[in-house]
């Protein structure tokens, strides 16, 4: 597995001939293993970060590095990530199996690796009994189940979730998260963890960053971010006591 280090990552977007600063300079090291959840106001900036480190978006300045490698320039599939996002399209055709192993069977993995791998996802996730079935004969939080599968299986150093339970029930949206931190328990994986949501935050972070206009506000455990606010805005965003 690997660390996960930002060193003064700047984005900006261009917009006609104007250029919009959204990232100002992000400075954090997330140690191996550790899950991260990064917090904030929608348009902060949250997911333009995540998709820096997932290679789907350019980086303007700076350098992320995954362990010791410097990863700006490689390729999404060279960067040893998997995303979890929160419209986790499934293949309608294929089964729950075929839908775990695609990304295998594309990267030209030995059969008996495939099914390895997928085999020890689904016991994690608790899916055997479902590996025939279709994704419309499975409930929400199976297809979420399957989605996270998928991201497993690739073994990555790091898991990306962009708000993967926004789209959730609250019950749903409870359960998920469990299964999260004890998928965590299991593989260990450098996770980082995108939310809009305190009380998610609070509950899923090891430790977290409270990000606000492109600047980070805070990175600490949810006890020091609560207790001991760094800004008046993290502490009206948290609700610490005044
Ligand atoms: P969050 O995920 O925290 O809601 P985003 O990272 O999606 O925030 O967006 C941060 C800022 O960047 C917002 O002001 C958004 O409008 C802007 N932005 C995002 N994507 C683009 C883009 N492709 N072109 C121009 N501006 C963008
Ligand atoms: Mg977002």
């Amino acid at each position: 597995m690997a660390s996960l280090s930002f060193k003064h990552v700047i984005k900006q977007y261009q917009q006609g001939r104007q250029s919009l600063q959204v990232i100002h300079g992000i400075d954090a090291e997330i140690g191996d293993g550790e899950f991260v959840v990064i917090v904030g106001p929608s348009g902060c900036g949250k997911s333009t970060l995540l998709r820096m480190v997932a290679g789907l978006e350019e980086i303007s300045g700076g350098e992320i590095l995954i362990g010791p490698r410097v990863v700006n320039r490689l390729e999404p599939a060279q960067r040893d990530i998997a995303m979890v996002f929160q419209n986790y399209a499934l293949y309608p055709h294929m089964s729950v199996f075929d839908n775990m192993a695609y990304g295998l069977k594309i990267a030209k993995l030995a059969r008996t690796e495939i099914e390895s791998r997928v085999l020890r996802a689904a016991r994690i996730l608790e899916l055997e009994p479902l590996l025939d079935r279709k994704p419309r004969q499975l409930s929400g939080g199976q297809r979420q189940r399957v989605a996270m599968g998928r991201a497993i299986v690739r073994q990555p150093q790091v898991f990306l979730f962009d708000e993967p339970l926004s789209n959730l029930d609250a019950k749903l949206r409870a359960q998920t998260r469990l299964e999260i931190q004890q998928l965590h328990r299991e593989l260990g994986v450098t996770s980082l963890f995108v939310t809009h949501d305190q009380v998610e935050a609070m509950t899923l972070a090891q430790r977290m960053i409270v990000m606000n206009k492109g600047r980070m506000e805070q990175f600490g455990t949810p006890e020091e971010v609560y207790a001991r606010p760094a800004t008046t805005f993290v502490a009206s965003f948290i609700g610490s006591p005044p």
